[in-house]
């Protein structure tokens, strides 16, 4: 498998964000583990945040939910072929706990 990745420098996180096409619609997606250690697709742009909208800032290596702001919204809500997703998992790693 070739997973290479682009390093992004996020304003919004202040962090890098590895960003690779999603398979499915070649959007730049970067992969985040979730506060419950899930692993997940995120935009890698970013959005103002603000009202029902749901957003994602990576902070300390955990995608954290933001209610305002520059936030990533979760790829999950934004691939049009988020059916695919749901059927062919990514592979989970790890999960020593
Ligand atoms: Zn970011
Ligand atoms: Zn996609």
């Amino acid at each position: 498998m070739n997973h290479q990745g682009r390093d992004v420098w996020c304003e919004a996180c202040q962090t890098t964000h590895v960003a690779r096409p999603c398979q499915s619609c070649k959007a730049e997606i970067f992969f985040a583990l979730s506060h419950n250690g899930r692993r997940g697709p995120y935009d890698v742009a970013v959005v103002n945040v603000k009202g029902p909208t749901v957003g994602w800032r990576v902070e300390d290596g955990v995608a954290r939910k933001q209610s305002g702001g520059q936030a990533h919204e979760s790829h999950f809500a934004t691939c049009p072929h988020a059916n695919q997703w749901r059927r062919s998992r990514p592979p989970v790693q790890g999960g020593g706990s």
